[in-house]
């Protein structure tokens, strides 16, 4: 039997969400044995997301954490001054660890993949990662201003990173770019993400308490396949919408 892939997903309240989630419930509806960890960022859980996952057939749990006010990004500054869906991630970590319906042994099998509702990923992305010992590895298209960043990989072993930015990093990889295995999450109770991590290092901060570089698996056929990408959706424009408004003719809400 295979084991259950978790997939941690922060969420907010804009126009465009109910499209995103959709979007990413036809992909996740077409992977066995997954179960959608679907975290709003909001101080109560919306009656959007909760009908919506509802009657998607999709096994889930719903939960909602807000981001603190002096950590949220506010509209018009840069995207790279705060990481986004930190506290989220986190919240889906801490029900992993204290909530998740476990009978120990088997159950404590699976994969924790964290997928942003806004990126695009193959189905082929969820057979790579279901083998995930520790921490397995792959290329994210589309992202660090590059076509792709990945993993180097020589004799099946990580070995560096091909990334445009601060190769400095313990691990350069996108938040799209790895998998963790359920069980290390577990023996490693302290492992989170760090909101206060400098810019780029929010992956760092999780992975520098779960493995060392050496230890990474590669996948995607020694990560030379692109599988999934940091897709962005442009915001729409209300033009329109706002000149009817003022003139008492805006859509229905
Ligand atoms: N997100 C969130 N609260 C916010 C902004 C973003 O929960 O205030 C979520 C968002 O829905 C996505 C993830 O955090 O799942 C990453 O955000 P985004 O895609 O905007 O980041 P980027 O692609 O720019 O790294
Ligand atoms: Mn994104």
């Amino acid at each position: 039997h295979l084991p259950p892939i978790y997939v941690i997903t922060p969420t907010y309240a804009r126009l465009v969400q109910k499209a995103e989630l959709t979007r990413l419930l036809h992909t996740f509806l077409l992977v066995p044995a997954l179960h959608w960890i679907l975290v709003e960022d909001a101080p109560h859980k919306t009656s959007l997301v909760s009908n919506l996952l509802k009657s998607s057939g999709l096994s889930y749990t719903h939960l909602n954490m807000l981001t603190a006010p002096q950590r949220k990004l506010q509209e018009g500054e840069p995207n790279w001054l705060k990481p986004r869906g930190v506290e989220q991630r986190n919240e889906g970590l801490r029900w992993l660890r204290e909530d998740r319906p476990s009978t120990g042994g088997a159950s404590e099998q699976g994969v924790v993949y964290f997928a942003d509702d806004d990126n695009t990923y193959s189905l082929q992305l969820f057979q790579e990662m279901r083998s995930t010992q520790k921490v397995s590895v792959w290329p994210v298209g589309l992202v660090g201003a590059m076509k792709y960043e990945s993993p180097v990989v020589q004799g099946g072993q990580v070995v560096g990173f091909h990334t445009g930015w601060r190769p400095s990093r313990p691990f350069p990889v996108d938040m799209a770019g790895f998998a963790v295995s359920l069980r290390l999450l577990l023996e490693r109770p302290e492992a989170r993400f760090h909101g206060d991590a400098a810019q780029g290092f929010l992956e760092s901060s999780l992975l520098q308490g779960l493995v060392t570089v050496d230890e990474l698996e590669p996948r995607a056929d020694n990560c030379t396949k692109v599988l999934v990408w940091h897709t962005r959706t442009e915001k729409p424009k209300l033009k329109r919408e706002d000149v009817l408004q003022a003139q008492g003719q805006g859509s229905d809400p």
